[in-house]
């Protein structure tokens, strides 16, 4: 249910509007636009919540339900567009985020050059694996713990903000600690526990699309972390799993325009992981932008022949610098600005 409050309510208001969906055992979630609040009620017994006739309470302009099973990240509820905040950078809402870096963390000399690549041709966001999820068991499993140095290292050095996987709960802690942005890999889309402790966390949350994850349970997985507290969460699509073998995953480029209508959050892509092949990358950015996403999240090695994870999909470090003019062509189509440029655009 969404109480959409009249322009001009007051706080008591709206106070007095929460305080009722709360003595009715749901949750109120208040946000307050420029002109108007609504408040979203969220609870199991709806009846309930219909049976409190708040649009008789003063103040309230409307209440209309929310059909869609995810409530809080649909765009019924908040409107399309949004953008998500992360340490002074944006993505959505026209800025488009650009992330680049490793697969993973495999050293501080690795980590270094390549974030000093990413930086110089024009990334907004540097991103890199201290923790992996591998199907191998036998294959790199990161550095770990060391590896969060390392991208603190580095985000001090490039001033870029770092997007770093998190797999289980015992290492939460130590993520949320230096990530500014925590990414939920295609793996643990629905690792329900997960999603919900890093919505706690109340960091910015990157949720991968799994291998298998229809749309919809996609953006019930984005629900969870909402539900703690946590509205910024960028949906990030990645490839999903075909009869197709030609490609690593097949690219799910409808996701985009289909996610985007259906909920309030920014949507990206990652076509390393999708296309599992260098040459396919550039063309897959560009069809991914076109069709509306608000930024990339893109895997670059300084020497991807020797990478310890994902090295066939590495763009070269020392050719991102043109693959970035590629696209910015299209993100300049697009009308959008990149992250990390906007203050160069407004000045
Ligand atoms: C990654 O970003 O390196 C990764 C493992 O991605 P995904 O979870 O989409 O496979
Ligand atoms: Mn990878």
């Amino acid at each position: 249910m969404m109480i959409v409050m009249k322009e001009g309510a007051t706080d008591e208001q709206v106070a007095h509007v929460v305080e009722r969906i709360e003595s009715a055992g749901a949750k109120a979630h208040p946000s307050r636009g420029e002109f108007v609040t609504v408040i979203g009620a969220i609870g199991d017994d709806r009846e309930m919540i219909a049976s409190l006739n708040l649009e008789g309470e003063e103040g309230v302009e409307k209440v209309v339900p929310i059909l869609k099973p995810y409530k809080l990240v649909s765009s019924d509820f908040r409107g399309s567009d949004r953008h998500v905040e992360i340490s002074g950078r944006r993505i959505g809402g026209g800025t488009f985020g650009l992330i680049a870096g490793p697969c993973a963390v495999e050293s501080r000399e690795q980590t270094l050059t390549t974030a000093r690549a990413v930086r110089a041709a024009g990334a907004g966001f540097l991103r890199g694996g201290a923790f992996k999820p591998r199907t191998s068991p036998y294959a790199f499993q990161g550095m770990g713990l060391p590896a969060l140095e390392i991208l603190v290292e580095a985000r001090e050095e490039t001033g870029l903000p770092i997007v770093t996987e998190v797999m289980n709960l015992r290492h939460l802690d130590d993520v949320v600690e230096v990530a500014d942005v925590v990414q939920i890999g295609a793996r643990n889309v629905q690792n329900f526990d997960l999603l919900r402790e890093v919505g706690r966390a109340g960091v910015p949350v990157l949720l991968k699309r799994g291998l298998s994850t229809t749309i919809e349970e996609w953006l019930l997985s984005a629900e969870y972390v909402a539900r703690e507290g946590n509205g910024d969460v960028i949906l990030c699509e990645r490839g999903i799993r075909t009869f197709e073998t030609a490609t690593r995953s097949t690219l799910d480029i409808s996701a985009v325009p289909v996610a985007k209508g259906l909920a309030s959050l920014p949507v990206i892509v990652d076509p390393s992981h999708a296309a599992g092949r260098r040459e396919l990358i550039l063309p897959m950015a560009r069809a991914a932008v076109v069709a509306g996403a608000d930024g990339l999240i893109v895997e670059v090695h300084p020497a991807p022949e020797t990478a310890l994870c994902d090295g066939p999909q590495a763009l070269h470090a020392e050719e991102f610098g043109d693959w970035v003019a590629d696209v910015r062509r299209c993100v300049d189509l697009m009308g959008k600005v990149m992250a990390g440029e906007e203050a160069a655009v407004s000045a």
